[in-house]
């Protein structure tokens, strides 16, 4: 009967697939995956890769690429230093962020986690292949954990460990360069943890964390652990574009006999696709099964037995429920897509023109505490001032002031005003203004920061004066 799903319905999202009825652990041999996507998702990966090993070393004016310091409260994101005054900036960034993502989703499903994630990447483009060529396939695997401890067992798991906690400690160091910079990292390492305990142990916990996630924990992270991962029933709907079994095509499914003429549908129950899978499941139980992270392995192994009995690839394919129930082909360029794509073309816009007009220093001026005014016999008023000035830039800048509103001076008290570069300037100095300039007691004057007689910044202050 065709059109129908044969497998009790919904049965299997009672519960996880890696997880039994007793609630114990049940371990995952994926059959070794090969075809076209597994290929295409190799190339991803490889350039994902490069680019995350290499984004700590890469600089852009003298800033690392990527810097998320949150003990320091320091920021650099493709160059550009934020600071904490740049909160809104920030919020700004992770409110697109997660609108991107939530939309992304809807339309794309998990696409993110089959071809970008880092965990699927690490844990099915490195660490899973590390282990077939160790260990062999999935039932060599199976083997070799069922019998006795012996020479080629000890051998094989021991070079296994040295290298997976060797890539460990590889990851911890890349992830901690993103937290506080290579050059802090260099120090760690290079001095060792007579020098600071703190950041050598962080980096040891790091890499024993990562060496557990990828050779024990690994799929429970997706199905357990990961929000996004936990999110997807609610992001995703029929529309959405995931790896799908088109059982209208398939079903019913039937073992392919010699000699008969089939009449039943295209899946010759070869279980292929629930060999190869590294999540456990049987993706034709149903599309968007909490555990399926899109990774395309059943579909790879899929079109290669439908090649085999000579049927038009697809069976498994990326394709919408709703497509598949229709019977026709997902389209990309629907009114909910494009309505999508413009809210966040609008958001990602708005971000770039705040990035764009951020000033390259930021500063806070205040009247010095205590201080009320003094009169000259010039007939001028003077008021004194504290100024703090923040480098959002990896050069040095000396300062100049110049009141903007007003025919008044500034004097700096004390030494010229040099901004340090990342870091902070402070100061003292009096506005100068004529008398009969001031329109009352309490007025509102603006001054500007210079750097090589370029406006940099402006502040807005008050200024204060006797009544006549
Ligand atoms: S069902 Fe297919 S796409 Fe989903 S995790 Fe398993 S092999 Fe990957
Ligand atoms: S690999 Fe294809 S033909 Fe084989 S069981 Fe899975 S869906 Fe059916």
């Amino acid at each position: 009967m065709a059109g129908k799903i044969q497998t009790a319905p919904d049965e299997f999202r009672d519960h996880i697939s890696t997880v039994d009825a007793d609630g114990k652990r049940v371990w995952v041999y994926p059959k070794k995956p090969k075809g076209k996507l597994y290929n295409y998702r190799k190339w991803v990966s490889y350039a994902l890769l490069t680019l995350l090993f290499a984004g700590p070393l890469i600089k852009l004016n003298g800033l690392p690429l990527l810097m998320l310091n949150v003990v320091e409260r320091k920021f650099v994101i493709l160059g550009v230093l934020f600071w904490p005054q740049d909160f809104f900036i920030l919020v700004l960034a992770f409110l697109a962020m997660v609108v991107f993502i939530i939309l992304f989703t809807v339309v794309y499903g998990r696409l993110f986690c089959g071809w970008i994630c880092p965990q699927t990447i690490f844990l099915e483009m490195v660490f899973r292949r590390i282990e077939y060529a160790i260990e062999g396939n999935y039932t060599k695997q199976k083997a070799l954990n069922k019998m006795p401890w012996n020479g080629e067992k000890v051998l094989k798991k021991t070079v296994k460990t040295a290298i997976f906690l060797l890539i460990s400690l590889v990851i911890a160091n890349t992830f901690l360069a993103f937290v506080i910079g290579i050059d802090e990292l260099k120090k760690i390492v290079l001095e060792g943890p007579q020098h600071d305990l703190v950041g050598f142990g962080t980096l040891m916990a790091f890499t024993g964390v990562f060496y557990w996630v990828f050779a024990y924990f690994r799929e429970q992270v997706c199905t357990i652990v990961c929000p996004y991962g936990r999110l997807q029933g609610v992001m995703l709907d029929k529309k959405s574009l995931v790896v799908a079994y088109d059982y209208g095509r398939g079903e019913p499914r039937a073992k392919l006999r010699k000699g008969h003429v089939r009449t039943q549908g295209d899946c010759i129950d070869c279980n292929q696709c629930v060999q190869v899978c590294p999540t456990g499941i049987d993706i034709r139980n149903g599309a968007q099964q909490l555990e399926c992270i899109n990774c395309t392995a059943c579909i790879d192994a899929c079109n290669d037995i439908i090649r085999m009995i000579e049927k038009p690839e697809g069976l498994i394919r990326y394709d919408s429920e709703e497509a598949i129930a229709e019977g026709r082909k997902w389209t990309l360029f629907t009114p909910r897509v494009l309505g999508y794509t413009a809210i966040l073309v609008v958001l990602l816009s708005a971000l770039t023109t705040l990035l764009v007009v951020r000033d390259d220093a930021q500063a806070t001026i205040l009247r010095t505490p205590g201080q009320l005014y003094q009169k000259t016999e010039q007939g001028t008023i003077k008021n004194l001032y504290n100024i703090s000035v923040i480098n959002k830039t990896n050069h040095e800048m000396p300062l100049t002031l110049k009141l903007l509103s007003g025919n008044g001076t500034i004097q700096v008290i004390g030494s010229e005003l040099v901004l340090p570069a990342q870091g902070i300037a402070e100061g003292v100095f009096f506005a100068e203004i004529p008398k009969n300039q001031l329109q009352g007691m309490n007025s509102k004057i603006e001054i500007g920061v210079y750097y090589d007689n370029e406006l940099i910044t402006t502040q807005d202050t008050k200024f204060l004066a006797p009544a006549k």
